[in-house]
């Protein structure tokens, strides 16, 4: 163990560690070699090993996973098509997985990571930024593509100098740094790979949260102005709550007023609503009385109307019953002048009567004494 590496250790010691890097698998690929690194923080290192071999032996090329759908990447390393709820643990890892070759193929523009042994140090700064993969497992990668020896990695540098283990600028004339990461250390480089993804970027620094703050001559400094900054804005807030208040309460002062004049104004409106309708309310019963007035000599005037129909027709109707009276009493006289002028009729029919009778009678009573004339007549011819 180096000086440089147990100083790191020290230094790193506070550091907590969530997720580990795998163990190298001799002969294993450097792409295969990330990818354990990936699927390693979701399962343990001989399971990551059988599913790697399971997406080898479902798909020819890394590229054809890199832009296949996490389900099927999911059924592939579980064996074959299984329902939604049995492949949906596997989501997670798959879905890293296809991040990771997606992550390689932005960087190297191919689907290997072998080809970084050609220059390893070159390459090392292409891969400066490595999200998915992490700075601890980008480091082991290349330490590996280095023989064991970590090239130099500028995330790694940045952290070095920015703690005060080696001055600004004190590795330019390093060609690795495996003083401080010696072959097999992961820990070290575990702790330091953390500090880098979580709180030691490169443009913003997150030192108020890192739990080096204490202990790293950059982030103390970075502390202290970040403090300043945060009392100065806490101050501008407090400035700007105290302007804001002022402006606020004269705003409501100024709403208050306008309320107020608003408030009058609608009651002015109001009584005069009000008068305008107890003028409308006395014209109106002052028209209703006149009408009612009115109404009512109508109704007089219509009542009288009626008395006088009803007293002209009731006189009609005296009339009308004495000419009836009239009228029955010239029929009675004329059918006593009828059965009057019957009953002489009948008398004289009745004398006629007795008349012919009388006539019949004297003319017969001639006849006899005629024909006892000629009867005797007769007789006394015979005589002779
Ligand atoms: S304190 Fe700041 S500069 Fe120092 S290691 Fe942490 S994040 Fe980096």
């Amino acid at each position: 163990m180096s000086k440089k590496n147990e100083q790191l250790q020290k230094l790193f010691k506070k550091v907590t560690v969530r997720v580990s890097l795998p163990k190298v698998v001799e002969g294993m690929p450097l792409l295969e070699q990330g990818m354990l690194a990936v699927l390693v923080r979701h399962m343990p290192q001989e399971k990551a090993e059988s599913f790697i071999a399971a997406l080898k032996k479902a798909y020819p090329e890394w590229n054809e996973v890199r832009v296949c759908q996490t389900e099927e990447i999911a059924a592939a390393i579980r064996g074959g098509k299984a329902s939604r709820d049995k492949l949906s643990p596997l989501f997670p890892p798959a879905r890293d997985a296809r991040e990771y070759l997606q992550e390689v193929f932005q960087k190297t523009h191919g689907m290997e990571l072998d080809s970084l042994r050609d220059d390893p140090a070159g390459n090392a700064k292409a891969l400066a930024q490595m999200p998915v993969l992490g700075t601890a497992a980008t480091a082991q990668v290349l330490a590996l593509a280095n023989g064991g020896k970590l090239p130099i990695h500028p995330p790694l540098v940045r952290l070095l100098e920015r703690t005060g283990v080696v001055a600004k600028g004190g590795l330019k004339k390093a060609k690795d740094l495996g003083e401080f990461f010696p072959e097999g250390d992961n820990s070290t480089l575990e702790r330091v790979g953390e500090v880098v993804d979580r709180w030691c970027h490169q443009k913003q620094p997150i030192c108020q949260e890192c739990v080096l703050v204490e202990d790293c001559p950059f982030g103390k400094k970075a502390f202290q102005e970040w403090k300043v900054q945060q009392a100065r804005a806490a101050a501008q807030r407090e400035r700007e709550e105290a302007r804001r208040a002022v402006l606020e309460k004269k705003e409501q002062e100024r709403l208050a007023k306008e309320a107020a004049r608003l408030a009058k104004k609608n009651e002015i409106i109001r009584q005069k609503q009000e008068r305008e309708t107890a003028r409308k309310a006395a014209i109106d019963a002052k028209k209703k009385a006149v009408e009612a007035e009115k109404q009512k000599k109508l109704a007089e005037a219509a009542k009288l109307k009626l008395e006088a129909q009803k007293a002209k027709e009731k006189a009609a109707l005296a009339k009308q019953k004495a000419a009836e009276a009239a009228k029955k009493k010239a029929e009675a006289e004329a059918a006593k002048k009828e059965a009057a002028k019957k009953e002489a009729l009948k008398k004289e029919a009745a004398r006629k009567e007795a008349a012919k009778k009388e006539a019949a009678k004297k003319e017969a009573a001639k006849k006899e004494a005629a024909r006892k004339k000629a009867e005797a007549a007769k007789k006394a011819a015979k005589k002779k």
